[in-house]
C-alpha cells in the first residue's frame, strides 16, 4: 500500500520505536525506506576553526542516532537510504517529503524535548499539520 516510506529519528525512545515501526511496515509492504536525522544549524558567529568543530560534533551525533536507528529498522527488502541534514526538524523533514515523494511519514509523538506533558511535540505538531500525504506518530 505505502511504498515510499520516510521515518524521522532524533534519537529519542520514540523516535526508536517509530524506527521499529517503519521497518515493520517496510517489510510487510515491500516499501523503500528514507531515514532521516535533522541537526539544529551551527551559529555562524562563532567563527573558525570552531564552527567545524561545531559541525562535526552535531554531525558525528547524528550519524550515532542514524546507527540506532538502523538497528531497530534491521533488515529490509527494498532500498534503504539516509540522510542527515541541518536546520528546523520539521521544515526539513517537510522539504524531503516534497523533494522525494514519500507516501507516509512515521515519527515519534514525542522526542527528546522536556515538556514531558504536552500530548505531542512541536516538531511532529507541524509535520501532521503540513504534510502532504499520511502522518503516523508513534508513542
Ligand atoms: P519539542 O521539540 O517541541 O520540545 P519533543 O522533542 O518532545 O518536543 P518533537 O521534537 O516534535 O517532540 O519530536 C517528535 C518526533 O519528531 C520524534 O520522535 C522524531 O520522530 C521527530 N523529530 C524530532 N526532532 C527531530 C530531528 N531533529 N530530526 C529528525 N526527526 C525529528
Ligand atoms: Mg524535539
Amino acid at each position: 500500500m505505502y511504498k515510499n516510506i520516510l521515518v524521522a529519528v532524533d534519537g529519542s525512545e520514540h523516535a526508536l520505536k517509530a524506527a521499529r515501526v517503519a521497518g515493520e511496515f517496510a517489510r510487510q509492504m515491500q516499501a523503500e525506506l528514507r531515514l532521516v536525522t535533522v541537526y539544529e544549524p551551527v551559529p555562524t558567529y562563532l567563527g573558525e576553526p570552531n564552527l567545524q568543530h561545531a559541525l562535526d560534533e552535531r554531525f558525528a551525533l547524528a550519524q550515532q542516532v542514524i546507527d540506532g536507528a538502523l538497528q531497530e529498522i534491521g533488515e529490509i527488502p527494498g532500498e534503504l537510504k539516509t540522510d542527515v541534514l541541518e536546520g528546523p526538524a520539521a521544515e526539513a523533514i517537510l522539504a524531503v517529503i516534497e523533494a522525494r515523494n514519500n507516501d507516509l511519514v512515521i515519527m515519534g509523538t514525542r522526542g527528546l524535548g522536556r515538556l514531558t506533558g504536552l500530548l505531542l511535540g512541536s516538531q511532529s505538531q507541524k509535520v501532521v499539520a503540513h504534510a502532504p500525504c499520511p502522518v503516523l506518530l508513534v508513542r
